[in-house]
Parts: C-alpha cells; sequence; structure tokens
C-alpha cells in the first residue's frame, strides 16, 4: 500500500477506462513533490494522514515519515 492512499493531500483521480491515478497536491506549491508520484510511495516528507472527512483512511495525524 501507498503512503498516497492515505494522505490529506492526494486527489484520487479516475478515469473514463477506469484507471485510477493519485495527483498530489502538494506539488502546486513545493516542486519536492511530484504530481503523479511513482507508486507506491513508502515514505515521504509531506505526507499527513487523511482526516476521515476527507473520505480516505482515518487515524492519527502524523507526518513523520521520511521520504525514501
Ligand atoms: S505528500 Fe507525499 S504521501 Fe502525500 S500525496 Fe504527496 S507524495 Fe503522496
Amino acid at each position: 500500500m501507498s503512503l498516497c492512499h492515505t494522505c490529506e493531500a492526494v486527489k484520487r483521480i479516475e478515469s473514463a477506462k477506469g484507471s485510477v491515478f493519485w495527483m498530489c497536491t502538494r506539488h502546486a506549491s513545493d516542486p519536492r513533490f511530484p504530481k503523479y508520484p511513482p507508486q507506491p510511495v513508502r515514505a515521504c516528507v509531506g505526507w499527513i494522514r487523511a482526516s476521515p472527512s476527507d473520505g480516505l483512511d482515518a487515524g492519527p495525524r502524523d507526518s513523520r515519515v521520511e521520504r525514501e
């Protein structure tokens, strides 16, 4: 599983053909983050766990994970 799947900064995009893409919204303000990070992302300095209202996985917020 990729960190992006539980990150508050991700936008899940599904194409008309059913392909799923994970867009990093941090890309717009920080060039360290690719717009479409190669998956799976195992470590990332920008990761913050999504809140339940984001519609993704919920749990404690923690941004201490490091990018590989
Ligand atoms: S900040 Fe990191 S974990 Fe979050 S969406 Fe962007 S690349 Fe994925």
